[in-house]
């Protein structure tokens, strides 16, 4: 699944080009992507059409399209979902394809995007104004990790004592963290996955805070990691994979101290650390 990094490279690359477009027609081919109040496609499409887009920006791991006359569409991608913007307008769409919107045109620009979805996890959820803010799931996010200064870190995890990569993951706790930037981050601070909190001193979940931001902006800058199903909006992959220390590397050597790094299943998730730079 895209993570923080990933979908904040979609969101970039969408807003480069669809800010400023009108929604001209939209065309629900699957409608269980569609979920919540405008579940029903012709209620989906009729409120849409006539919209402009005027911001697209991330929230934990959700895409959120900014529409004039306000609306807001929330997209996650999940699994394997996509927005693809194709640079052909003819190109004909595969049977992944779940929604399609069409833009009215505008010179050269492409003029269709397409929310595209193999496995079907993902969903789009359109929103009257305030209505993305009383929805139980957004309500409950925790922070964002780019927006908290060390010193906050502690204590989005006092009065827990569960394994640390646990909490990171969970959304409510903190936004955006997934499988690769939870364990790349635990590596940088010298934290075991499987530590449990009430045993980290607050020193050592600053660092934890510290590194966790570094690795994100590294990853932001790289364009995301590109691992299975992601690409950006224009189909290009990111290359925060090639800087990955432990993340897909269980057997091979740490780049610290030239142990061979573990895996272990924390959380339900495969986690890869070091024995010896890890505690
Ligand atoms: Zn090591």
């Amino acid at each position: 699944m895209p993570e923080l990094p990933e979908v904040q490279t979609i969101a970039n690359g969408l807003a480069k080009q669809l800010v400023g477009r009108d929604v001209e027609s939209v065309d629900v081919l699957t409608p269980s992507s569609l979920h919540g109040e405008y579940a029903a496609p012709e209620a989906f499409a009729k409120a849409l059409v006539g919209r402009r887009i005027v911001d697209i920006r991330r929230r934990a791991k959700l895409l959120l399209l900014e529409f004039d006359p306000p609306a807001t569409l929330a997209v996650h991608l999940k699994m394997t979902g996509r927005l693809v913007v194709p640079a052909e307008n003819e190109t004909p769409l595969d049977k992944h394809a779940r929604v399609l919107f069409r833009l009215k045109p505008k010179g050269e620009a492409p003029d269709r995007l397409i929310f595209h979805d193999v496995r079907r996890f993902g969903y789009c959820r359109l929103f009257k104004p305030g209505g993305l803010e009383t929805w139980d799931f957004y309500a409950k996010l925790g922070p964002e990790p780019l927006e908290l200064r060390d010193e906050a870190f502690p204590g989005l995890f006092a009065g827990r004592n569960t394994a640390i990569k646990a909490l990171l993951l969970d959304q409510t706790v903190i936004a955006g963290i997934g499988n690769i930037y939870a364990d790349e981050s635990l590596f940088r601070a010298g934290i075991r996955p499987d530590a449990r909190t009430g045993q980290i001193s607050a020193a050592r979940l600053r660092k934890l805070g510290r590194e966790l931001r570094e690795v994100l902006t590294e990853a932001i800058a790289a364009c995301g990691s590109s691992i299975r199903n992601y690409t950006d909006a224009n189909g290009d992959a990111g290359a925060f994979q090639n800087q990955f220390r432990v993340y897909g590397r269980a057997g091979e050597t740490c780049v610290t101290c030239g142990a061979k790094l573990e895996s272990k299943k924390v959380a339900g998730r495969t986690s890869v650390y070091c024995e010896n730079c890890q505690k």
